[in-house]
């Protein structure tokens, strides 16, 4: 998940419907808050020619409250037919991309109703290949359609009528992907059945996500796909069903190139733990252009190419890694977008550790510190749906994790920590104060200072020194110089490649360190993000 696609997105939405106010449509306000989405079945037909797609969307949801009105999400362009429950027509009003709907009878808190809802029309395309967000129709190779829908985050409502928010994650899914017959339609979940017997000739290809899921993360694929079908065997022997879509003539390349998704699963596997939608497979989908990850289905456009050097794929390893922190691990709120791409980031940094070695991924790290730009906090005020101008959240956020497993110094404590976070957040969406809580707590130390400096400044700690540099000994003041105040964390130093560490805090502090003739102090920035402010002697 790119942060800079979601850049585009939200801007161009922006242009596309300028009058659209996020204060009203986003966040968790009145009529979002009062009800709880427990199951979508959506069922689209596609139809390549006309550029456009009809369907209708059954929301089973829970009244948290006694209520009458409930908010969805659905852009101006595409057309609600009608909304119904029960066979009842129920009356809607929309503004921009809201859709209130309104209940003749109030609906009292803890009762389960189920409604539907019918639209058409010809959803938002895709500019530019490099954008995400809209639907995009293209022929392939072969002549033949190629559909691709691109909305994650900004999200569902691009293409169908859902309650739109990332804090409420559906119990489950059903999506009825409905096609010409010589097309394929692919989308998130376990391919249950396709229906062939249709009055209109198309196919029903029917889905199911049995896994809490978010309606940005909802995708759809459609072309002439050929299926390559392969088993990933996990450590206690379970299989996962892994399935790729991809353009016919990419078959036999597509076949040896993505062998790679199996050491992928494995590496991660011992790291974060089992793969989060074991029960609906992984899945990876040929794409014109690339894409974030909704869940349990990654669109592929990296032309099948590793990387120079780390020989891997990055879409495969670096988006794969959003299955667990993105799709399972979710965030609550744009502000806690960072958890995301700072894991996934990372993920691949220690990928390159079980695969290589610790020094190249080092070399990787130092080539994303080139592009840490400091010029924003990672974390955002919540409710304001602030987009990142920059890809600190990937890149330093990656290096905010790292320097913690340095400062925590002890592996099997960090990797268990990391194992824990997986598993304790499972398909549930969190705060980032949820996640120091959690870090404070496994680690049993007190990260909030550390996390308040790298998350919420946008300046990193700065070693501020003086020092008195002889032949044999160098007398070093030092102290750290931070926004966060009482900010404390171990810092290493050298001469050549003896290490000393150092304990610095907002005070001064003096030590004397040994050294030889001629040896260069030097702070341990490979394993610190950290800048060092050599002030001269009063
Ligand atoms: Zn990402």
């Amino acid at each position: 998940m790119k942060k800079i696609f979601f850049g585009f997105l939200l801007f161009g939405y922006g242009l596309a419907f300028s009058q659209t106010t996020p204060e009203s449509s986003n966040g968790l306000n009145r009529f979002r808050a009062n009800y709880d989405v427990g199951f979508y079945d959506l069922n689209v037909k596609v139809n390549p020619t006309t550029e456009s797609i009809q369907g209708t969307v059954t929301i089973r949801f829970k009244a948290l409250e006694n209520l009458f009105r409930i908010q969805l999400d659905l852009v101006p362009n595409l057309e609600i037919v009608e909304v119904t429950q029960d066979a009842q027509t129920l009356k809607f009003l929309r503004k921009e991309s809201i859709v209130w709907v309104d209940f003749p009878e109030p609906l009292r808190k803890g009762k389960i109703t189920t409604i539907q809802v019918t639209y058409r029309g010809k959803p938002q395309g895709i500019a530019d290949a490099s954008q995400v967000g809209g639907v995009d129709w293209r022929e392939n190779l072969s002549g033949k359609s190629w559909i691709t829908v691109s909305t994650q985050h900004a999200g569902g409502r691009l293409w169908w009528p859902c309650k739109d928010d990332f804090s409420d994650k559906a119990d489950s899914m059903r999506i009825h992907v409905v096609v010409p017959k010589e097309l394929t339609g692919v989308a998130n979940g376990h391919l249950e059945s396709v229906y062939k017997n249709r009055p209109d000739g198309y196919w029903s290809y029917n889905w199911r996500v049995s896994y809490p899921i978010q309606p940005a993360s909802v995708t759809l694929h459609v072309s002439n796909f050929q299926r390559i079908q392969d088993t990933y065997e996990a450590l206690d022997g379970a299989q996962l069903s892994l399935e790729y879509y991809v353009m016919p003539d990419r078959v036999a390349k597509a076949q040896t190139h993505f062998q790679q998704v199996k050491t992928m699963l494995n590496t991660y596997e011992k790291i974060f733990g089992k793969y989060p939608f074991w029960r609906d497979g992984y899945r990876l989908v040929e794409t014109p252009f690339q894409g974030m990850a909704p869940q349990g289905v990654i669109p592929y456009a990296n032309f099948y190419r590793n990387l120079p050097t780390y020989d891997f794929d990055y879409t495969i390893v670096h988006e794969s890694a959003h299955h667990y922190f993105g799709n399972s691990v979710s965030y609550r709120d744009q502000a806690d977008a960072w958890i995301s791409e700072a894991f996934a980031t990372y993920a691949e940094i220690l990928y390159l550790e079980r695969t290589k070695d610790y020094l190249t991924a080092l070399e990787r790290l130092k080539e994303y510190r080139k592009l840490i730009k400091n010029t924003e906090p990672l974390v955002e005020p919540s409710g304001v749906e602030e987009l990142p101008k920059t890809q600190d959240q990937a890149y330093k956020g990656a290096w905010i994790l790292h320097t913690l497993r340095k400062v925590v110094n002890n592996d099997s404590l960090w990797y268990r920590t990391l194992r824990a976070i997986p598993k304790r957040f499972a398909y549930q969406v969190i705060t980032t104060e949820e996640l120091v809580r959690f870090f404070n707590q496994e680690l049993a130390i007190d990260c909030t200072p550390f996390f308040n400096q790298y998350l919420f400044h946008a300046d990193p700690p700065v070693f501020e020194f003086t020092s008195v540099d002889n032949p044999k000994r160098f007398k070093l003041t030092y102290r750290w110089r931070t926004k966060v105040p009482g900010f404390v964390m171990p810092v290493r130093v050298t001469f050549g490649d003896r290490y000393e560490t150092l304990y610095p805090t907002n005070e001064w502090q003096t030590v004397y360190l040994k050294k030889e003739d001629g040896q260069q102090f030097r702070l341990d920035t490979d394993r610190f993000y950290i800048f060092g402010s050599h002030l001269p002697l009063e």
